[in-house]
């Protein structure tokens, strides 16, 4: 008589095999460490991530350490990863950490009380670093878990959600969690991937219901895609006659939040931003010098970037949010992806 199928034990024999052992996050294992990891992955590739891990964790090396530090020095670490509100996030947390103690919760509820720490986060530093039997579903697993059992529906909306949580509960074993949690975000990164899964190797083809339907990429459903508007802004390279550039400290909120970038100005026109230049900058007829556009996609909205150079402009007070840098200073600054690039073109 065959025996009855055990999704974690398939999922379990061949994590021992071909899962991934040796990320820096499963060294020196702890809630600290697993937390960044996750908080990192969220948006972001394995591969991109570990030389950005390695360098906040030589920097940041415990949860006191990143809350003791400047957030200028946190986004710093962050600049090329994106998704910035993370970074923040992260800071604010270690802080709140640090202010208990230093101590990590280690249960659902404290970790959840952390800010930018949802369930599945919560869930996975409780299985990789607490040895308690915490539960995930991020991407790669929600992936997996619609496809094995063929859930239907949005994976955001809230009936679909819950379904997949329930799966997600009711599949977790009680043995080895942390051996089994890192198997599914392997098996969801590796096989079960969003285009051409690899349904031949996974351990999972017997009983999946997609897979017996011929139909996998078709699970999870495919969100409604929202066509997403198109802004324009012109972004300002003032140079003094040092050739040092104007830096400004964004507002903590909106896109590159709390990030260094050049001054960003939108006008609907050029005289519009004449006026502007005028206003804000005491710039009286600019000799500018129009460099090429280029397009940046965020989550929301796609921003069309038009570089515009004005030389030898009388330097102008810096201040605590405004300071003046020449090329080489600026990329040590942190920038985001879109400036890096911007600075590529002088
Ligand atoms: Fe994914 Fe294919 Fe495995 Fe099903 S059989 S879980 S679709 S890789």
């Amino acid at each position: 008589m065959t025996s009855p199928f055990n999704f974690a034990s398939a999922v379990l024999t061949w994590f021992d095999e071909h899962g991934r052992h040796h990320l820096p996050w499963q060294e020196n294992t702890t809630p600290y460490r697993v937390w960044v990891s996750e908080i990192m992955l969220q948006q972001t590739q394995v591969a991109t991530v570990i030389p950005y891990y390695q360098r906040f964790m030589a920097s940041f090396p415990t949860v006191v350490d990143l809350a003791n530090a400047p957030e200028d020095d946190v986004l710093q670490h962050w600049a090329g990863l994106g998704y910035y509100a993370r970074a923040r996030n992260l800071h604010h947390a270690a802080q709140q950490v640090a202010i208990q103690g230093g101590d990590f919760p280690q249960t659902l509820e404290g970790l959840m009380a952390l800010k930018g720490i949802g369930r599945s986060t919560a869930g996975a530093i409780l299985a990789l670093a607490c040895q308690q039997r915490g539960v995930i579903l991020d991407g790669n697993v929600k992936r997996v878990l619609a496809r094995f059992a063929a859930v239907t529906g949005e994976p955001n909306n809230a009936d679909t959600q819950q379904k997949l949580w329930t799966l997600a509960e009711s599949l977790t074993p009680h043995e080895r969690v942390g051996a089994y949690t890192q198997a599914m975000m392997d098996l969801g990164a590796t096989v079960c991937t969003r285009s051409k899964p690899l349904c031949l190797y996974c351990p999972l083809q017997s009983q999946c219901q997609a897979f017996a339907l011929g139909t996998p990429a078709a699970f999870p459903e495919k969100k409604k895609s929202k066509s997403i508007p198109t802004k324009k802004a012109y972004f300002l390279i003032l140079e003094n006659p040092q050739q040092q550039i104007l830096w400004v400290k964004r507002p903590p909120t909106g896109i590159w939040g709390s990030l260094w970038c050049l001054p960003e100005i939108v006008a609907d026109s050029e005289d519009e931003l004449l006026q502007i230049l005028q206003q804000k900058f005491g710039l009286d007829d600019p000799d500018i010098d129009y460099l090429t556009n280029f397009s940046h996609t965020f989550s929301h909205y796609h921003l069309q970037l038009q570089p515009i150079r004005i030389k030898a402009i009388p330097s102008l007070l810096a201040d605590s949010e405004s300071q003046w840098c020449s090329l080489v200073q600026a990329k040590s600054l942190g920038l985001p992806t879109a400036m890096m690039k911007l600075l590529t073109m002088l």
